[in-house]
């Protein structure tokens, strides 16, 4: 409403600066929110054994993969965007029990194996699809 007012009016210097600003910060805004978003493939599974990262899985793609941490042995399974245990030896099972997990943030634990398992969103600037997810 205040642009077709001012659309009417003449616009002058300060308009057109105020509609720069607000371009470039939604230009701002989109390049800050996708690549970290929770949309596409570019997160991936981190795990990690005692505190040290020891491999990173994408989630995009399907993948089986065995580790062997503190005398127990778990099998980790990332499918359909999604990443979880799917068999330990470990005596708790908690890891197991955790189910998938697909967001950002979220983790597997397995202590006795002291083995974490988390989602992180890519790097800045990483596998940035431009012109992906604009829907507006
Ligand atoms: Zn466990």
């Amino acid at each position: 409403m205040s642009m077709n007012r001012s659309v009417k009016l003449k616009p002058n210097a300060a308009d057109l600066l105020i509609v720069a600003a607000v371009l470039l910060l939604a230009a701002l805004a989109l390049f800050r929110f996708f690549p970290g978003g929770a949309r596409d493939g570019a997160q991936s599974a981190v795990v990690s054994i005692d505190g040290k990262i020891v491999e990173r899985l994408p989630l995009f793609q399907r993948a089986q993969r065995s580790y062997t941490a503190n005398g127990y042995t778990l099998r980790v399974s990332v499918e359909d965007g999604g990443v979880r245990v799917a068999q330990s030896d470990c005596p708790t099972q908690d890891c197991v029990h955790t189910g998938v997990i697909s967001r950002r943030g979220q983790s597997i634990v397995c202590l006795p194996a002291r083995l974490t398992v988390t989602i992180e969103g890519a790097p800045d600037g990483y596998d940035l699809v431009v012109g992906q997810g604009v829907a507006e």
